[in-house]
C-alpha cells in the first residue's frame, strides 16, 4: 500500500536529538513537502533516508524492503541539495553520465540515457558546458539530471531552490513538479519557504523541533493548522487568546483562534461587500499594507489589533487609516488551535 515507510526513527548527535520518534508513510508517486524552520532536522531525516547519516534507531523500507542500513548507492535513491555539489572540471554531460559510469553501464546505453536525461530537463544544447559558464538554475538543472538518470526509486530534494533567484525559483519549482509527475516518482522535498510547499506538495509534513507535527494536503494545512505553530508558520494567522476571542466575537475558548487575514469581509459601513456570516463587528483601519495583489490591513478592534486581507482592487477602494469599518467572520474560518 505504501511505497515508502519510515518508523520511529531516531538520530541524535552526541547527546542532542535531533528527532526520536518520526514515523511517516507515503504512496508510490506523491510528492511530500518537509517544511519546518531552520535546524528542526529536515536535512538530518533526509539524509538518513538516503543513507548518509546513519539513524540511532528505527527503520526505513522502500517497496516493502528494509534499506535502513543499505549503503546509499544501494538504495535507487536521488538526490539534490541546494550547493549544487557539481565537478567542475567535468562537463554538463559528464556530470549527468558520473553516476552511469560508476554503474559500469555501456557507453551508447550511457549517451541515450544522458541525451533523455538533458531533453528532461531542459539543457539540450549544453551538453559540453562547464558548470562554471551555467547560471544557479542550470546548475541545479545539472544536479536533477544527475539525480534523475539513475532512474532513483525515490527522489530526495534538500532546499534545491534556497540558493536562487525568485523567478528562477518559481520557474524551476514548475519544471521540477512537471517531471515528477511526468516520471510519476516519488518526492520528498525539504524547504523551509510555505509558499514553495504550498504550491508543490500532494502533502506537506510540518516539522518543529525535531517532530512532525502536521502531516496533510497543502490546503488543509492552510486552513485547518492543527496548533499555533502551524498557524505561525503557514500564514500571517490572526491569533487571539480565550480573552481576545470573547471580546471580539463572544467566543468561548480554551486555547487559542486562530483566524486567516482573508477569511474576514471588510466593509465600509452600510455597503454590501457579500456575505455576511457574523453580524457586522465595529473596527477602525490602524494602517495597511501592498502585498501585490492583496492590500493586508491592520485593523483595531475589540478583540485587539487583526490583520485583515483584501483583493488590491485599485488604488480608489483603498481605505486610509483612522476609516470606520465592519468586519464580518465567517464562522466556518474560526480554528480553535492548541
Ligand atoms: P534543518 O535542515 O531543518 O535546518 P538539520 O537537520 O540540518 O536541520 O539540523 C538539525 C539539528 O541537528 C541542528 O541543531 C543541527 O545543528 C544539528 N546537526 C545537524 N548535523 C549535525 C552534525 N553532523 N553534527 C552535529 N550536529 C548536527
Ligand atoms: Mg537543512
Amino acid at each position: 500500500m505504501f511505497y515508502l515507510e519510515v518508523a520511529h526513527l531516531a538520530k541524535s548527535f552526541g547527546d542532542t536529538p535531533v528527532f526520536s520518534d518520526i514515523s511517516f508513510d507515503i504512496r508510490q508517486g506523491e510528492f511530500i513537502t518537509l517544511l519546518g524552520p531552520s535546524g528542526c532536522g529536515k536535512s538530518t531525516l533526509l539524509r538518513s533516508l538516503a543513507g548518509l547519516v546513519p539513524p540511532d534507531t528505527g527503520q526505513i523500507r522502500v517497496a516493502g524492503e528494509d534499506i535502513t542500513w543499505l549503503k546509499p548507492q544501494q538504495r535507487g535513491i536521488g538526490m539534490v541539495f541546494q550547493s549544487y555539489a557539481l565537478f567542475p572540471n567535468l562537463t554538463v554531460a559528464g556530470n549527468i553520465a558520473f553516476g552511469l559510469r560508476m554503474q559500469k553501464l555501456d557507453k551508447g546505453e550511457i549517451a541515450r540515457r544522458v541525451a533523455e536525461a538533458v531533453e528532461l530537463v531542459g539543457l539540450t544544447g549544453r551538453e559540453h558546458h562547464h558548470p562554471a559558464r551555467l547560471s544557479g538554475g542550470q546548475r541545479q538543472r545539472v544536479a536533477l539530471a544527475r539525480a534523475l538518470v539513475v532512474r532513483p526509486r525515490i527522489l530526495l530534494l534538500d532546499e534545491p531552490l534556497s540558493a536562487l533567484d525568485a523567478p528562477i525559483r518559481k520557474r524551476l519549482r514548475e519544471q521540477i513538479r512537471a517531471i515528477q509527475q511526468q516520471l510519476g516518482l516519488t518526492t520528498v522535498f525539504v524547504t523551509h519557504d510555505q509558499e514553495e510547499a504550498l504550491t508543490l506538495s500532494d502533502r506537506i509534513f510540518v516539522m518543529n523541533q525535531g517532530s512532525i507535527v502536521q502531516a496533510d494536503t497543502a490546503e488543509a494545512v492552510y486552513t485547518r493548522p492543527a496548533s499555533d505553530f502551524v498557524a505561525g508558520f503557514m500564514g500571517s494567522y490572526n491569533l487571539l487568546s480565550p480573552e481576545q476571542a470573547r471580546a471580539l466575537l463572544g467566543l468561548e475558548i480554551d486555547g487559542k483562534l486562530a483566524i486567516r487575514p482573508e477569511s474576514i469581509y471588510l466593509r465600509e459601513p452600510g455597503r454590501d461587500y457579500g456575505p455576511a456570516m457574523t453580524a457586522p463587528i465595529p473596527a477602525r483601519i490602524a494602517q495597511h499594507q501592498l502585498l501585490g495583489n492583496v492590500v493586508r490591513y491592520r485593523v483595531q478592534t475589540a478583540g485587539g489589533e487583526l490583520m485583515v486581507d483584501r483583493l488590491n482592487r485599485g488604488a480608489r477602494t483603498l481605505l486610509p487609516a483612522g476609516r470606520q469599518v465592519e468586519l464580518l467572520f465567517d464562522t466556518a474560518e474560526l480554528n480553535e488551535v492548541a
